[in-house]
């Protein structure tokens, strides 16, 4: 499996090729905030494996959204935002709303949300 890839945004700052407000690390997920915040709490999680979307899991892989998600829930205690709770968000391809293609979850909290969303 390619582990990380060169000309990716969000593999040059799991290199720290590119700096980030990093907020966890662990051997399988990093997480740094948002450079353009929509919620007080806006935070990003990606695995430490290059993939491009959500759709492209593989069972392979498939463990990557419980990584993150794990990830997500220890820095929402972290953040203190767990108890009025938060939203956990992955865009896929051009109408989900994806721009970066290194998958990735939003952790977003601090406010509360509206649905149905944009
Ligand atoms: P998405 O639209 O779901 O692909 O989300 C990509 C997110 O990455 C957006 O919310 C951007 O604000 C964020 N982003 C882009 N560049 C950076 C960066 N250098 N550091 C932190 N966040 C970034
Ligand atoms: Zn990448």
């Amino acid at each position: 499996m390619e582990k990380l890839k060169a000309d990716c945004l969000f593999c040059k700052i799991i290199k720290k090729e590119i700096h980030s407000s990093v907020v966890h690390e662990d051997d399988k997920t990093l997480a740094f905030k948002d450079i353009n915040p929509q919620a007080p709490v806006h935070i990003i999680i990606v695995p430490k494996i290059h993939v491009d979307k959500i759709s492209d899991l593989t069972e392979e892989t498939a463990e990557f959204i419980g990584d993150m998600t794990l990830t997500a829930n220890k820095i929402a205690k972290e953040f203190k935002i767990d108890k009025n709770g938060y939203r956990l968000v992955v865009n896929c391809e051009e109408y989900g709303g994806q721009t970066i293609y290194h998958i990735h979850v939003h952790l977003l909290g601090g406010r509360r949300m509206t649905w149905p969303p944009g």
